[in-house]
């Protein structure tokens, strides 16, 4: 008998490695807008249409790349951002998998425009299905613009498994509030067919969060600031009268990065304890800082997990340091009667 084991093409490995990197368009929207931060990039747009299933494209006035740099960016584990892997545990970037251009690439049409500064003429890729079926000579701004149209054009099954535009839309601009909130002094717009959603100026931290959730959301926030070993905690809480009948306004940033964390969440709510009503979720908005040697963020394809070495430590900081803000503004508790 002959052997059996043969090595799959790439473009057969990048679309199955897709399959974990890309779910829906939101996915690819937060791979595009990371990749734009990681270039240093002072403004990005972002153009949608038809929530995202006809095309997904990204503006930045980031650092570009050369026409070599462009074509070897749609390679699987081609990356500018580590080289080893104790890199991973010194990251600043948010991306180091080399895994999501190749991933999109795979599985819609893509083209990528792109000049450095220091180059005149800048390049243009075109790639459907892993191929590239033309770069030429682009007289493109100095930056990024790469436009993802027709997801899963080959993956019918995928494409089927799509909600509807208000929903895919939603996770869309989830997606888009979570980077911008994570980076108030870049400057974001989401334009979605004809209408344009957000438009936001660089700022701070407070008013990047009013911009995104309304005028009256300034008031409502108590600050919050700890400084210890092993973490330095920022941002706010929403004052307990604010608390929202749903978790929507509840985010957590680790170095930058927006993360989920039901641990970590309940040490909020624990340091709320006795002001909610019930079935309330306080808001919050808090910037962790720790150092990357600290966490593991390679335990999941998206990202949005991180494993901390000493999480009983940040469950009992976060708590009372959100207790004591609480306190000193003097946030009283919620009387019985009004139950
Ligand atoms: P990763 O972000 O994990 O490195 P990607 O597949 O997202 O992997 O991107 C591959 C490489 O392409 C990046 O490391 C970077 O060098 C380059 N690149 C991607 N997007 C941009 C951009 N908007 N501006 C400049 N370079 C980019
Ligand atoms: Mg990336």
């Amino acid at each position: 008998m002959s052997d059996v084991i043969h090595l799959l093409p790439d473009h057969v490995a990048n679309q199955i490695a897709a399959g974990e990197v890309v779910q829906r368009p939101a996915s690819v929207v937060k791979e595009l807008l990371e990749n734009s931060i990681d270039a240093g990039a002072q403004n990005i747009q972002l153009y949608i249409k038809e929530a995202g299933k006809i095309l997904i494209k990204v503006v930045d006035d980031g650092v570009g790349m050369s026409i070599t740099d462009a074509r070897l960016s749609f390679e699987r584990h081609a990356t500018s951002k580590i080289t080893s892997a104790e890199d991973l545990f010194r990251l600043n970037t948010k991306g180091f998998r080399g895994e999501a251009l190749a991933s999109i690439a795979a599985i819609a049409h893509v083209e990528l425009k792109t000049r450095r500064e220091t180059e005149e003429v800048g390049t243009c890729i075109k790639i459907e299905g892993s191929h590239i079926t033309s770069q030429e000579p682009s007289s493109t701004a100095k930056g990024t613009s790469i436009s993802v149209k027709n997801l899963f054009y080959n993956i019918p099954a995928r494409r089927n498994f799509l909600k509807s535009d208000t929903v895919e839309m939603r996770h869309i601009i989830d997606e888009f509030q979570r980077v911008a909130l994570a980076h108030p002094k870049i400057a974001f717009s989401l334009i979605h067919n004809a209408s344009e959603l957000f438009q936001l100026p660089g700022s701070n931290y407070r008013q990047r969060i009013t911009n995104i959730l309304g005028g009256k959301t300034n008031e409502k926030l108590v600050p919050v600031n700890e400084e210890t070993e092993i973490i330095k905690i920022s941002g706010f809480v929403g004052k307990p009268e604010f608390a929202k009948r749903t978790r929507g306004e509840q985010f957590f940033f680790v170095n930058d990065r927006y993360i989920k964390s039901p641990y970590l969440n309940h040490a909020v709510t624990a340091a709320f304890e006795g002001l909610l009503k019930d079935k309330a979720y306080p808001s919050y908005f808090l910037y962790l800082t720790v150092d990357p040697g600290s966490i593991d963020i390679n335990i999941h394809p998206t990202k949005t997990e991180i494993k901390f070495d000493d999480d009983h430590a940040l469950y009992a900081i976060l708590r009372s340091s959100i207790k004591h803000s609480l306190g000193q503004f003097n946030v009283a508790p919620v009387l019985d009667f009004e139950r």
